[in-house]
């Protein structure tokens, strides 16, 4: 799933929101209404299959 995680420049909170890659409007704060928000970098490497390193990644040791 597209799930991706978010964090509002208004309130400074953090939500999680689906965004599919159809979508083009700014998401919505969640938690104030405001679309002052920015898209966080997800805990998991992202789709990124030439990186060899797991220093700078989280997933699970195994993956892939
Ligand atoms: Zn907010």
């Amino acid at each position: 799933m597209p799930l991706f995680e978010f964090k509002c420049k208004k309130c400074e909170k953090k939500f999680e929101e689906l965004v599919f890659s159809s979508r083009k409007e700014p998401v919505e704060c969640s938690h104030c209404g405001s679309k002052e928000t920015e898209k966080l970098i997800s805990t998991f490497c992202a789709g990124n299959g030439s990186s060899k390193s797991a220093g700078q990644c989280n997933a699970p040791s195994g993956f892939g």
